[in-house]
């Protein structure tokens, strides 16, 4: 927040000063403008346009993209429960509307007294540990009602969050099984001595000998897209670590972040000798700002170790070095063309492929993107060669796989798995009885019911991003759905209009359907829906969006047949109604103004 006593051009001014002047460090700027001010004034924005050389109205534009950038003053205190389904089955919505009641504040609206706002938000990466909220960016985990109660009189007494309780922010990170990625710390340089040792061109073999594949989901070899982004000419190449960890459930590059941060800047490092880049970027995901701090410290001592900077452990033209960019809540930003976009100061729009971002990728030059998880077994490769890796998993998915467990077991948190283990078998190890559902892989992942416990982690599979959400017996799978969808038409970008309106219009007739309206026609409709996200959709996160209902329209329909009280089919939209202002500028009212007779 912006100090008494320094005006607010002089505040500006030394804002200006610590970031080049070029619109890719757009993202960064406003994010320490909020960070000064609280919110993102008009004349900052007129000041930094000038200082960019761009137009408010781009500035602004992307500024609206972002969930996390606010353009009006949205309260000293801003609160946001994090609206995952695991946490709603923690309860968060009754301790929303507790803590809303006692601050005396309307949801989404900013208090009389400018002091407080409370909304939500999508998942914070805290499902092993909620109902979580973020305070001003900061998460707050374990919440309960007495501590509802005690955060309310903080903010009521304007108490600065330095004095909160320490451990109100402790965030765990329970590890419950370690295999061949988490049981052996790497000594930091450890692996980028090996490469250089083994040489590059063998260090690359090594890779592809391996097998291991991408663990963000779609799985493609590593070895060839970093040899892909070798062979392609540009100026300069870039390697970026996504760490934009957005899916629902998942949380596993948390604990990858604060607990093997060095293994993730090793690989990065690796990569950046085999490709031939010299600078790095982490995209950092907004709702992960409270680990900015300490690994900014690990980057430090790296350099101070001689791991990143000029002549890396003394090799001439081994020069990389890496920058950390924070997100601003936005899910498709998970997805890599569109990360690029918005590393380079845009609005988070997938740009349309090809050219893949190894051919042009960070300002159009080729550009290794992987995630966190990708890097820290790259890392580790490069040091353990690929021997044991490839002996665990299956043939055609190599290796572990970390899965964040979450919702209904005993011991939820981090497990390591070799591929190719059973989905009954990670149930009993975590502690999951009565189980109905585990839906593997976030949001748009697969719906897995009990007589498809026996199927496998894999790519072939069961391919899981990370994300293990268990629903036992007693749960609503229609909510799971119903949840996801109000997730899925929030993140929509809104670049395609199959995917605006259709994840729109697949969240309204989910919640007719949940508020007692629905029938059958309405089930047809959102198959009809689903096809046109699917086929027409212009990325991932459309094409996908539908998975969550039709998997639990399939595996269990009785959820929806319940509630599908009306046999007469009722539209979820009120056109007349939506007429009214029309009616109202043209000053009419009679019978022939409107669709239906006024009741
Ligand atoms: Fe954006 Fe959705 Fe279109 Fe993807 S499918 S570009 S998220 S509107």
């Amino acid at each position: 927040m912006a100090q008494s006593g320094v005006s607010s051009a002089d505040l500006l001014r030394s804002i200006f000063v610590r970031f080049q002047p070029a619109p890719h460090n757009l993202l960064q700027i406003l994010h320490a403008v909020q960070a000064c001010f609280g919110y993102l004034p008009e004349d900052a924005l007129d000041a930094l346009g000038e200082h960019l050389k761009m137009s408010r109205a781009q500035i602004s534009s992307v500024a609206e993209f972002y969930a996390f950038f606010h353009l009006k003053p949205h309260g000293k205190y801003r609160v946001l429960f994090s609206n995952n389904i695991t946490d709603r089955m923690q309860g968060s919505a009754v301790l929303r509307d507790e803590l809303c009641h006692a601050l005396w504040v309307e949801q989404d609206k900013v208090s009389e007294d400018g002091l407080v706002s409370v909304g939500l938000t999508s998942c914070i990466g805290m499902s092993d540990q909620g109902p979580a909220m973020l305070v001003n960016g900061l998460p707050i985990t374990r919440l309960e009602s007495a501590r509802i109660d005690t955060i309310a009189e903080r903010i009521r007494n304007r108490d600065p969050m330095e004095n909160w309780p320490h451990e109100w922010f402790r965030v765990d990170n329970k590890i419950y099984r370690r295999d061949w990625l988490l049981n052996t710390p790497l000594p930091p340089g450890a692996a980028l001595s090996t490469l250089l040792t083994r040489g590059e061109d063998a260090s690359l073999i090594e890779l592809k000998t391996s097998g291991l594949r991408g663990r963000g989901g779609a799985g493609f070899p590593t070895a060839d897209k970093w040899s892909a982004c070798r062979s392609a000419s540009g100026e300069a190449h870039y390697v970026v670590c996504n760490a934009d960890e957005g899916e629902p459930g998942t949380f596993k590059d948390r604990v990858l972040l604060t607990d093997h941060a060095d293994l993730i800047f090793e690989g990065m490092t690796a990569c950046a000798r085999l490709i031939g880049a010299q600078r790095g970027f982490l995209y950092l995901r907004a709702e992960y700002r409270y680990l900015l701090d300490s690994l900014d410290a690990v980057l430090q001592r790296r350099r101070e170790s001689n791991l990143l900077g000029t002549g890396i452990l003394g090799h001439a033209r081994f020069d990389f070095d890496i920058e950390i960019h924070l997100g601003a809540g936005a899910y498709v930003c998970g997805e890599e063309s569109a990360l690029l976009e918005s590393l380079e100061g845009k609005r988070g729009i997938p740009r349309i492929r090809p050219p893949f971002p190894v051919q042009r990728g960070y300002l159009g030059q080729p550009t290794v993107v992987n995630n966190v998880e990708t890097f820290a077994a790259a890392g580790k490769i490069m040091l353990e060669g690929s021997g044991t890796f490839s002996a665990l998993g299956t043939p055609q998915s190599r290796g572990t796989k970390l899965l964040s467990v979450s919702g209904d077991c005993a011991y939820p948190g981090l497990y390591e798995y070799p591929f190719g283990t059973s989905i009954r078998q990670i149930l009993h190890d975590c502690g999951a009885s009565d189980t109905q559902a585990v839906q593997i892989g976030g949001a748009a992942g697969l719906c897995l019911s009990s007589h498809e416990f026996d199927r496998c982690l894999g790519y072939e599979d069961a391919p899981s991003a990370g994300a293990f959400m268990i629903f036992n017996r007693n749960r609503d799978m229609f909510e799971m759905a119903r949840n996801f969808a109000h997730f899925f038409a929030h993140e929509s970008c809104g670049f395609c209009t199959p995917c605006r309106v259709g994840t729109t219009l697949l969240r309204d007739l989910m919640d007719k359907i949940h508020a007692g309206r629905g029938s059958p026609t309405d089930l047809a409709q959102i198959e009809q829906i689903e096809a046109i996200l699917k086929n027409t959709s212009h990325c991932g996160l459309g094409q996908s969006a539908y998975h969550p209902i039709s998997d639990t329209l399939t595996k269990f329909r009785s959820a929806y047949d319940t509630k599908l009280v009306h046999t007469n089919f009722s539209p979820a939209f009120d056109l007349d109604a939506a007429l009214a202002t029309a009616r109202q500028m043209t000053g009419r009212d009679d019978i022939h103004a409107h669709l239906k007779e006024p009741t």
